[in-house]
């Protein structure tokens, strides 16, 4: 758990950089297409997930980020106007090439001088007037603007919270949204899920989380779910992934996620585009000895090929403790009208 919130200062002003600025707009403001980008985190997140990234240069300061750290975007003059808390961090050139290259064949143009491999997920992207003087004179600095990425250092971190109690005290000076406490990080989510396998699971989930911790538990789930079934559908084991090499598999929920379903690890089984959508519309179900079931009375064009399923078993992990609980096949059944 981190339990000490930070702050992280990033320039990218307007009036100055406006290359800088065009890319905050499109992949912070407006978040990134994961269809489009697959290898951004394997796809762990939903449809689309906010980025920005930095350069080198600022490595030091960005392996400092964690979960639930909040960054100030500095993008008008003595204001800080956008604030984001931190999901994930990643170091990948290939995406950051993708998302940020203003090259012009080999010769680099506007202002963004070096490529952004260092990538940092983020979500909760609000916009906020926070004067920069407020900031600064909270931190001890002594200056008009941030003039790279920079991780204030703990002691003066430990000056805000002298004055203010937290840093979370601090923003909330300028913000209502709810922001996060202190919250674990993908891996630690992930150590969290696996925890749970040996307690009984719950159907749904009742725990109220914020924006920011809802789409590090769905990363989570994502990414452990296509580990355990090895990335390959288990319907038809099919393994396909993009011309990037990230996986096209998905993680389903079987007790389905928007009736608040568990993200309990016995909830997933790992579906090809083809087999996710026919198990949502409820084509064909699983039985309790882990068979797949088709309904015989279904008319519907393009049915014919998955009546073929009916009876094969379901490709299912060799540890038992990691297969489908019966509490959610039980209640897709029910749901879709097998029982
Ligand atoms: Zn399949």
């Amino acid at each position: 758990m981190s339990d000490k919130k930070q702050i992280f200062l990033a320039p990218c002003s307007r009036e100055h950089k406006t290359k800088t600025y065009e890319h905050f707009e499109s992949t912070v403001l407006d978040g990134v297409d994961t269809d489009t980008y697959p290898r951004i985190k394997s796809s762990g997140f939903d449809e689309k997930v906010s980025v920005w990234g930095t350069v080198s240069g600022n490595e030091v300061h960005w392996q400092k980020l964690d979960a639930g750290d909040i960054v100030l975007f500095y993008t008008k003059s003595g204001v800080y106007t956008h604030l984001a808390e931190v999901v994930d961090t990643e170091y990948d050139e290939i995406i950051g090439d993708q998302l940020w290259t203003t090259y012009d064949g080999k010769r680099l143009v506007n202002d963004l001088e070096e490529p952004w491999p260092f990538l940092i997920y983020l979500s909760n992207v609000q916009q906020v007037e926070i004067p920069a003087k407020d900031v600064h004179n909270a931190l001890g600095y002594n200056m008009d603007y941030p003039q790279g990425f920079i991780r204030p250092t703990e002691s003066r971190h430990r000056t805000l919270r002298d004055d203010f109690g937290s840093v979370q005290n601090f923003i909330q000076r300028y913000t209502n949204a709810p922001l996060s406490e202190s919250i674990r990080s993908v891996e630690e989510t992930i150590e969290d899920l696996n925890s749970r396998l040996s307690r009984e699971p719950k159907l749904e989930t009742t725990v109220k989380r914020t924006p920011t911790e809802r789409i590090i538990r769905s990363s989570a789930f994502r990414r452990r779910v296509r580990d355990i079934y090895n990335n390959s559908c288990a319907v038809c084991g099919a393994r396909r992934r993009s011309p990037q090499g990230a996986p096209e598999i998905e993680a389903a929920h079987i007790y389905p996620k928007k009736r608040n379903g568990s993200d309990d690890l016995r909830n997933g089984i790992t579906l090809c585009k083809l087999h996710h959508w026919a198990f949502d519309v409820g084509w064909f179900s699983i039985a309790e000895d882990y068979s797949i079931l088709v309904q015989e009375a279904k008319n519907q064009r393009g049915y014919e090929e998955f009546r073929r399923l009916d009876g094969q078993g379901l490709r299912i992990p060799e540890e038992s403790q990691l297969r489908p609980h019966k509490k959610f096949l039980r209640a897709h059944r029910t749901i879709h009208g097998f029982d």
